[in-house]
């Protein structure tokens, strides 16, 4: 028996005017054939769809497509998306003979003109391959489309925010093929979708206090029912301006009525719910006078969510910079800024210029800073987001002046994480106050061990009052553009191939 695997992973914000290029999936790390397999055994889903491919009792030869990564940022362009495409189809002419297929995608990437990327390449992929048992693991803020739940036989969605679990998923999708291919069961899929945008900060699974705790654990429970394959609740990230925006409740089981019951009780729920989802932000000004007060017997953590690069957002906002400068700081304060005009800067050396808004146009800050050093953002990020997953942002420096330094890379990244202000020579445990670009996920790093998190609300590409942005190309009615409406919470129940592909 033979299985492919293949990745195509990136989250688009329709605000950030940084175009998604081939050049971000070659930075990122685009890994074909054998290759694929051996570096990531143990990384993400493609590690889960390994290691569980490998313990199966008649263990299928696994076929390594292609690994296609790139960071969370402005939409792909239309040249990306037709080589991404090109680059999968390719790799499956070249397998041969499949039994199986399981691809990581993300359910959430946008190109110019193409709304639905994943659908698309879902389609391209069922088109090439036939009726074949095809299951794709999807991230937790994606937007499942019809297009998506038609083509392929299951959707595996994330059950945790901070993302804790991509390998898991990839775990969770390649049982889902096995109880298709060798169990021979006939999976169906019920999408119901959810008219709902939802802000990321209080949607932490891993908080009993949030509207997202009961719910994971409502998804864990329901999926270890005999006949359900997977349970899944997408809610989507807000910073989409496409006609599919919305949440999603997915359910694959064994029988229609099943998979339509089931999704469609997900889905009240989640209306039921939607308001708990908005939270309460401090003022910029306020969070920096609490983070003084409070930074005395420990780490302050700032989550500056509107420019969360792990949103999409450009990372390049200077507006908490600004308000940290006007103090005094007992540690350092760490900021991070994507900036890759600063790369060559020379330590011991004084620069002076402008720091922010060059990304996403809006306020810069023009000043005097030191050199401190030059650094390698590059390291491996396990938590939110990863499992072993190998990073590098490129080049940058350390900025400072005074107790404050800014620590710029060249690319974006996971802007949050422990390792990354490692790379630059600090721990961010001892700091007095860490800047954290992410809404939600780095609270898998920081709570327990902070002193204190605070949630600031600044501009950006990834606000959580995104109602504010000039989106044209949403369906409406939607929750939170539109409050009065009664929505159609009934599934569409998807089936494919299945009963063409019974072996002997
Ligand atoms: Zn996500």
């Amino acid at each position: 028996m033979r299985i492919a695997i293949g990745q195509l992973w990136q989250e688009t914000n329709a605000f950030n005017p940084v175009p998604t290029t081939r050049a971000d999936f070659e930075a990122f790390g685009v890994l074909r054939g054998q290759d694929l397999i051996d570096q990531l055994h143990d990384t993400n889903e493609p590690g889960g769809f390994i290691q569980s491919l490998r313990a199966w009792p008649d263990q299928p030869e696994i076929v390594g497509l292609v690994r296609l990564p790139a960071w969370p940022s402005g939409p792909a362009t239309g040249q990306t998306f037709t080589w991404l495409r090109e680059e999968l189809l390719a790799a499956l002419d070249k397998a041969g003979p499949l039994d199986g297929v399981l691809l990581a995608l993300h359910g959430a990437m946008c190109a110019e003109g193409v709304p639905d990327v994943e659908g698309l390449i879902l389609e391209a992929v069922r088109a090439k391959i036939g009726p074949i048992p095809l299951v794709a693991t999807l991230d937790l803020h994606a937007s499942v489309t019809p297009r998506m739940a038609r083509n392929a036989d299951a959707l595996v969605i994330y059950h945790t925010a901070p993302h804790i679990d991509v390998f898991e998923t990839g775990v969770r999708a390649a049982a889902v093929l096995k109880r298709i291919l060798i169990d021979g069961v006939t999976p169906y899929t019920a999408l119901v979708r959810v008219p709902v945008v939802l802000p990321a900060e209080l949607a932490n699974t891993q908080s009993p206090a949030s509207v997202s705790f009961g719910l994971c654990d409502h998804l864990s429970k329901r999926e270890k029912q005999p006949g359900i394959l997977a349970a899944g609740l997408a809610t989507v990230q807000p910073w989409l301006d496409i006609p599919d925006h919305g949440s999603a409740a997915v359910v694959v089981a064994d029988r229609a009525e099943t998979a339509r019951s089931e999704a469609e009780t997900l889905a009240e729920m989640l209306w039921e719910r939607r308001n708990q989802y908005i939270p309460l932000l401090t003022p910029i000004p306020l969070a920096v006078e609490q983070a003084a007060r409070e930074c005395a017997t420990g780490l302050v953590v700032i989550a500056d969510s509107a420019d969360a690069t792990t949103s999409g957002s450009t990372g390049d906002s200077v507006h908490v910079l600004e308000e940290l400068l006007k103090r005094d700081w007992p540690r350092p304060v760490l900021v991070p800024l994507v900036d890759p005009s600063l790369a060559d800067l020379q330590p011991g050396t004084t620069w002076e210029g402008s720091l922010g808004g060059k990304r996403l146009p809006g306020k810069s800050l023009y000043g005097a800073w030191t050199v401190e050093r030059s650094y390698q953002a590059a390291f491996t990020l396990s938590g939110h987001l990863g499992r072993n997953l190998a990073i590098d942002m490129g080049t940058g420096v350390v900025l400072r002046r005074g107790p404050v330094r800014v620590l710029t890379t060249s690319r974006p990244g996971p802007h949050f994480a422990p390792p990354f202000f490692t790379s630059a020579g600090f721990d961010p445990f001892t700091a007095a106050v860490v800047v954290a670009k992410s809404p939600c996920g780095f609270r898998a790093a920081y709570e327990g061990k902070a002193r204190l998190i605070l949630m600031a609300r600044g501009p950006g590409c990834a606000p959580a009052d995104f109602v504010t942005l000039p989106y044209a190309n949403i369906p409406r009615p939607l929750w939170p553009w539109d409050q009065e409406f009664t929505p159609d919470l009934r599934a569409t129940i998807h089936t494919s191939r299945s009963l063409r592909w019974s072996r002997p």
